[in-house]
């Protein structure tokens, strides 16, 4: 029998991992979802394993600088008029440039209470600004607000202190709207006005994390040694104009959805002008680490005066160079990681995992704002020689959100893995970046995961009805997260016939607002009333009807 289950390391056991655990790494591990096998496996017999070769490592340094991609401030537009009827009424003409009001960035991010909110940097250079006005839509019912926000103190030529900012709780959204279409508008003091690109703020796409890239960029030079999987070292060299009081390092493996930052402890101390090395150590200690993830870092600088920099983001992967000879295929949706498999087996789980992806963005109605990576092991041995240890014996996959990836092990056979494993998998990613963690029950989590394997080795309706015929339908208030044994037929196999019938009930769209709502932060219970208009005992009333009919 395959037994899956997400194993909630941090609750268990969370001090094997860290040495000095915090609140955001004890939520990154809630984070990890495993399948894995019981000892009573009615599957494929597991091929043979053969002995590990140990290729000669190729040299650990590696230094790699690319360009960063992602969100880039707005150009904005120059407009000498604006027909909304906002705002004072602009002249038409104007003698300022497009530089006279420079826009550093233009976010929107989701807060952790439940607020969308909205900041702007500025810098006044010919003109100071008189007034700024945020106009918004929900483009699904039309309705439109426009609010005056609060200027600082402002002098020519210096960015405003603080970010022009507007908030306002997720509540204020409709019901059942994903997205906000919202611009700037700015009033210099001749009148003229600057109007930034709209921009649509989505809430199952939304950042939460604040990365600080309105900061300057200081001049520096960075290095990154790759010693998976003892260590990574992050380091940066530079010559500041004052000596540097405070550093804190900053990384994401997955374009910010979730972002770690961490002090410096040592920050040498030389005359301005002379070069200092900042370094911070990522390891295990932080977090158990898997190879080939991506990490985007950066360190923020704190000068003596006050003054705030950042380094260049560098993008490095925690290559693994101690067994295998890793072959990296980047697709357009995904990174693969592969070892001793053909041309044709690659271009298999490229083209399967393509699928699942596309397939998983048609459902969840939301594409995944990074490209995942999917590290592939060929034998479950070697998957476990990286696993932590005191992770489920034998498991076949994993998904972390935090990591930004997935990682899974060959089992049964190719097809097997990719349209079922890699799959459920990639569904844990499309969940998390929605939903935070404990927003819904565990069966509906692992159940939406079953309930997206194609080429699943079990049939989870005929396993439901013959739970349910035998024990009867469980109480879906107490499956929630304390797994055992007899709860993983609940978990998964009932969780994924409950899916499937919701959405064959209620229609897709029901499913896709469940997911905004659980975007929203709205708890599960009430987000169902909302969709379907029935709680959790009635859902499981005539779940259970349709199931045993
Ligand atoms: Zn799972």
């Amino acid at each position: 029998m395959i037994v899956r289950t997400c194993n909630r390391v941090a609750h268990n056991n969370p001090k094997t991992f860290f040495t000095n655990p915090g609140a955001l790494q004890m939520r990154a591990l809630r984070l990890l979802c495993l399948i894995w096998l019981a000892a009573a496996c009615d599957l494929a017999p597991q091929p043979p394993q053969p002995t590990l070769a140990a290729l000669p490592s190729p040299p650990v340094l590696s230094f790699t600088a690319t360009a960063r991609p992602t969100r880039m401030p707005l150009p904005p537009t120059w407009t000498p008029s604006y027909s909304a009827s906002a705002t004072p009424a602009p002249r038409t003409h104007s003698l300022l440039s497009a530089e006279a009001i420079r826009v550093e960035a233009n976010i929107a991010k989701i807060e952790n209470r439940r607020r969308v909110n909205f900041s702007l940097w500025l810098t006044p250079r010919e003109q100071l600004v008189q007034s700024a006005t945020l106009h918004y839509t929900f483009p699904q019912s039309g309705k439109t607000e426009q609010r005056r926000v609060p200027l600082p103190p402002q002098k020519l030529g210096e960015t405003f202190k603080s970010p022009l900012s507007l908030s306002f709780s997720i509540d204020q959204m409709p019901l059942h709207e994903d997205r906000i279409v919202y611009q700037w508008l700015i009033e210099a003091q001749d009148g003229s006005l600057l109007q930034t690109a709209p921009q649509t703020f989505k809430v199952t796409e939304a950042i939460a994390e604040e990365r600080r890239d309105d900061l300057p960029i200081i001049p520096a030079e960075a290095h990154f040694w790759s010693d998976f999987p003892n260590q990574a070292i992050l380091s940066v060299r530079l010559k500041p104009e004052a000596p540097i009081r405070q550093a804190k390092v900053y990384y994401t493996q997955n374009t910010g959805l979730v972002l770690f930052s961490f002090p410096v402890r040592h920050v040498p101390q030389k005359r301005p002008g002379e070069e200092i090395q900042i370094s911070f150590v990522f390891n295990d200690e932080l977090a158990p680490q898997i190879p080939w993830q991506r990490l985007e870092w950066w360190f923020v600088l704190t000068d003596q005066n006050g003054k705030q920099w950042r380094t260049q983001p560098q993008f490095n992967e925690y290559s693994d160079t101690r067994f295998h000879q890793w072959q990296r295929t980047e697709g357009d949706r995904a990174v693969i990681f592969t070892y001793e498999r053909s041309a044709a087996d690659i271009a298999f789980i490229k083209r399967g995992t393509d699928h699942a992806l596309e397939r998983l963005e048609r459902f969840f109605g939301y594409r995944l704002l990074y490209k995942p990576h999917i590290v592939f092991y060929n034998q479950p041995r070697h998957f476990k020689a990286w696993a932590p240890p005191n992770l489920a014996d034998r498991f076949i996959g994993l998904a972390s959100a935090v990591w930004g990836g997935v990682v899974v092990t060959f089992h049964s056979s190719l097809e097997y893995t990719v349209y079922s494993v890699i799959q459920h998998e990639l569904t844990h990613l499309f969940q998390y970046q929605a939903m935070r963690d404990d927003d819904a029950p565990l069966w509906w989590i692992e159940g939406t995961a079953s309930y997206f394997e194609e080429r699943s080795a079990q049939d989870y309706m005929a396993r439901a009805r013959n739970f349910v015929r035998r024990n009867g339908m469980p109480d879906l208030q107490r499956t929630n997260r304390h797994l055992v044994a007899r709860d993983v037929s609940v978990t998964y196999f009932v969780g994924a016939a409950i899916v499937d019938y919701v959405i064959q009930t209620y229609g897709l769209q029901a499913f896709q607002r469940l997911h905004i709502a659980l975007a929203r932060h709205t708890p599960f219970d009430q987000a169902l009333q909302q969709v379907i208009g029935k709680t959790r005992r009635q859902l499981s009333q005539e779940f259970a009807a349709w199931l045993m009919r």
